[in-house]
């Protein structure tokens, strides 16, 4: 058979494009991360060309005996490493795994009660033109103005007004913890089913150095991709089995047809790495180098006296959010000019943001990418250090040129898939 090169050369050299783009820049979107090459390969593996709708042990295609292997492999380590009773594997995305729980729980026109997007929510608790939005009545709960931490009081209060029949927890952009077990008292509360959706945080929860959401929530939802570092998809999560049914069969046949078999190949895999030491210490550099940037920022007298700051002041997760709101810059502005000295984050809102959000006054920094690649204390000092440089507004070209060399020695310093290179 030919090779990618041999038949599609635009595709391949496209392919080849993205790899040296990843090799040779930093990658610091909160959500993104770098797949092992195991993992890659489980997902580039003939399972592609298998159907199997239904789960292991009960499908609707004959010839299942080794996916079937492979999708229990993936729904044992799962359960194993979050310490759950039930797990679905098959959700295409943390958007379709969102859609298949809210479907199994709710009617149309029911109230859900997540985070405002804007104070770092995700477009599936709730957002007007996302499905949550359109087929569920939305409430959205705030940070407060002072420290934005999650104001738990109006949390309770919008629970006994509006009457949720699904409380959410979880978020895309907060630097912070949340109490699940508050959320899960005022859930009992009103009588709502309370879901959690680690989709950010799930490789700190793996590896120890975050709370669990699992025995709090009656369902827990994830994408796989994010800190927990395995290939794009969604999982869903349970502490008991008494939902498993109405679960799995909300996933298949309520949302989807056949599953994606390589990628619940490459989740298996992600899910075994994940349990290992070599997993934890990399989600410990990811929240050492998360800490040092938000320290670095703070401590930049230049930074603060033209009134750059970091969301509620710290972080004790895998991100910071800058904040540019008394800042000249915006975060368009900040966005761009990371991308010319080599470093990828994404604008982002911050709360109560006086800019529009395609402009916004914030940028997301992720370090959970770099903590894959090998960076440590040492080097999150120095990225921190150029990121705090190339923020300050009266910085030259001439001083942007020197820190992308200071980037791209960096990089160079951590090869990123040098299997793939040779
Ligand atoms: N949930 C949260 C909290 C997220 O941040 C995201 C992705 O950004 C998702 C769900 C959706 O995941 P996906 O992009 O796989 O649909």
């Amino acid at each position: 058979d030919r090779s990618l090169l041999e038949a599609d050369p635009e595709v391949a050299a496209a392919v080849a494009g993205e790899l040296r783009r990843q090799d040779r820049t930093l990658e610091m979107i909160a959500s993104e991360n770098f797949a092992p090459l195991a993992v890659m390969q489980a997902q580039g593996s003939v399972l592609t060309n298998k159907y199997a709708e239904g789960y292991p042990g009960r499908r609707y295609y004959g010839g299942c005996e080794h996916v079937d292997v492979v999708e229990q492999l993936a729904i044992d380590r799962l359960k194993a490493l979050f310490g759950a009773e039930f797990a679905n594997v098959q959700p295409h995305s943390g958007a379709q795994a969102n859609a298949a729980v809210m479907a199994a729980l709710l009617e149309p026109g029911d109230t859900i009660l997540g985070l405002a997007l804007a104070h770092g929510g995700h477009l599936t608790h709730g957002m007007h033109l996302n499905f949550s939005g359109r087929l569920y009545d939305v409430a959205a709960y705030h940070v407060r103005a002072d420290d934005h931490r999650v104001d738990m009081a109006e949390v309770e209060a919008l629970a006994h007004e509006r009457r949720p029949k699904l409380i959410i927890a979880g978020w895309s952009a907060y630097p912070r913890q949340q109490d699940f077990a508050e959320f899960r008292r005022i859930a009992d509360e009103v009588g709502a089913w309370f879901m959690v959706d680690m989709a950010h945080f799930a490789g700190l929860v793996a590896a120890g150095l975050h709370p669990s959401p699992v025995p709090h929530a009656h369902v827990v939802t994830s994408t796989t991709h994010k800190t927990l570092g395995g290939p794009r998809g969604g999982v869903i999560l349970s502490a008991d089995t008494a939902l498993a049914k109405k679960l799995n069969s909300s996933v298949f046949p309520g949302q989807q047809g056949g599953p994606l078999e390589h990628v619940i190949a490459a989740k298996a895999v992600a899910f075994k790495l994940a349990g290992e030491p070599e997993f934890r210490d990399r989600q410990a550099r990811t929240l050492a180098g998360a800490r040092i940037l938000a320290a670095r920022i703070l401590d930049d007298r230049l930074l603060a006296e033209r009134g750059v700051g970091v969301v509620s002041g710290g972080t004790d997760v895998h991100l910071v959010l800058v904040d540019l709101r008394d800042s000249e810059l915006d975060g368009k502005q900040a966005e761009d000019r990371l991308h010319r000295v080599g470093i990828t984050v994404n604008r982002n809102a911050v709360p109560f943001d006086p800019r529009p959000p395609m402009v916004s006054s914030g940028v997301r920094i992720g370090t959970a990418a770099l903590a894959a690649r090998g960076f440590d204390a040492d080097d999150f000092v120095i990225v921190s250090d150029v990121i705090a440089r190339a923020l300050r507004p009266q910085v030259t070209d001439t001083e942007l040129d020197a820190l992308a060399e200071r980037v791209a020695a960096l990089a160079a310093r951590h090869p990123l898939y040098p299997e793939l290179q040779a």
